[in-house]
């Protein structure tokens, strides 16, 4: 069996024309010898009736503190909602399709609320369907605990059912279908002609989604990238096209005569809604031990944390905005002075090709400069430096570190 994810994005499944368009692209993967398995998200964005934003907002006018099990299992039905609607459209076209819900799926994950993982998929339901010669149409973004408690695999985590169906069903590949045609250098939404990327490293791709390029699951990238399935990122609109991220799909592509790549950095990535966390009132954070105190409260409070600067007598990192109250609340009895900014965003630059070359940081230390865009905070790794900068200011600095990165012309 021949096997094909094939997963569509909410904002491919906003309008009837858009779900034909997606069901197209099933018709022509069957039409091609493929067991397409599609994955489905919740259909259209804020606003939608059924949007995973909209239910959120429901969900929130009867509680707005609410959270844990009750919003995951509000949420998973956005996108169940999507797979029955879309079974049932390929089998009005004559194509075998039956929906699954995650749980149906036997996706196993952890029983973190909102940001589960996935820990074991016990697929044999979905070998039963595929093997009857029908397709199965997975709701994505969701599993069950042990325990059988509903959860969601984070947003954007349909891209994540994906690439775990994709390893576990050994396909031949996963497509990510979008609003879209491809990875960019830069999000267009910030730089409307930034080039569609043709070929990617699973790394390139998992660096710009961690610093916030949304169009892929940084889970999704990594857990393909564990067994090596190739994956295609592309416009729902089109058969062909798009971005391939593989091992060694930069090779191939220049075996072919395509794109070759050597590139310092890939694309500039950004990330809105973050809080910079200012901890003082301690003469040394170190010996007293209160720096270790400070991480470990926070991890507690499910607050992750990052550009994370520590000194004898400060600390300073940068948390999202949603988890300001929980943060405030674990580092107050702590009893130490904290001060919480929120209006921040990251601005990053990403390449797996910048390490070890000088000057990067110079660049984009002088190009912000020039742009009279004050940095907060920066932080580095061997694949990307991040700048955080307001809010206000993230469309600017993008399109400016764009220019001079050259990100044109990749
Ligand atoms: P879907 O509903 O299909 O999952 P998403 O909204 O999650 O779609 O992701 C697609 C969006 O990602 C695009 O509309 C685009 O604005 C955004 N995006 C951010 N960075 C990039 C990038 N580097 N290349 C392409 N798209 C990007
Ligand atoms: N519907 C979910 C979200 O909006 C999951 C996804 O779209 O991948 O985050
Ligand atoms: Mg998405």
């Amino acid at each position: 069996m021949r096997i094909v994810v094939q997963k569509f994005g909410g904002t491919s499944l906003g309008t009837a024309e858009l779900r034909r368009e997606a069901m197209q692209r099933v018709w022509e993967a069957v039409d091609q010898g493929f067991s397409p398995v599609v994955v489905v998200s919740a259909m259209g964005r804020q606003g939608d009736p059924y949007a995973t934003d909209t239910l959120l907002e429901l969900m929130r006018e009867v509680n707005p503190q609410a959270q844990g099990a009750n919003v995951d299992l509000l949420l998973s039905c956005g996108e169940i909602i999507a797979a029955s609607l879309f079974a049932e459209g390929l089998r009005a076209l004559g194509l075998a399709a039956t929906a699954l819900t995650g749980w149906q799926c036997g996706i196993t994950t952890d029983d973190v609320p909102l940001g589960a993982r996935v820990l074991r998929v016990h697929a044999e339901r979905l070998w039963d369907v595929l093997r009857q010669g029908r397709i199965p149409v997975v709701a994505g973004f969701q599993g069950v605990t042990e325990q059988g408690v509903v959860t969601t695999l984070g947003r954007g985590g349909s891209d994540t059912t994906a690439a775990v169906l994709g390893v576990v069903l050994k396909a031949e590949r996963v497509e990510i279908y979008t609003d879209v045609d491809g990875i960019k250098t830069a999000d267009p939404r910030l730089v409307p002609d930034a080039p569609t990327l043709q070929v990617m490293s699973y790394r390139e791709v998992m660096e710009l989604a961690h610093m916030g390029a949304k169009v892929l699951h940084p889970r999704a990238a990594e857990i393909a990238m564990e067994e090596g399935i190739p994956m295609q990122v592309r416009a729902v609109q089109h058969s062909t096209g798009g971005t391939w991220i593989g091992h060694g799909v930069k090779a191939r592509a220049a075996k072919g005569g395509e794109q070759v790549s050597d590139r310092v950095v890939t694309g500039i990535a950004h990330l809105g809604g973050r809080a910079q966390v200012k901890v003082g009132g301690a003469e040394d954070f170190h010996a007293s031990g209160l720096a270790a105190k400070v991480f470990q409260v926070l991890a507690e409070a499910q607050v992750s944390v990052d550009l994370i600067n520590l000194a004898v007598d400060s600390i300073v990192f940068v948390i999202d905005e949603a988890k300001v109250g929980p943060a405030r609340q674990a580092l107050d009895a702590l009893g130490l002075d904290v001060q919480i900014n929120t209006g921040f965003a990251k601005v990053s630059v990403v390449g797996a090709g910048m390490h070890g070359v000088p000057g990067v940081m110079a660049r984009v230390v002088n190009c912000l400069t020039a742009e009279n865009i004050p940095i907060y905070q920066t932080s580095d790794s061997h694949a990307n430096i991040s700048c955080l900068v307001l809010e206000e200011h993230t469309p600017r600095a993008v399109q400016a570190l764009y220019r001079e990165f050259h990100l044109d012309s990749i």
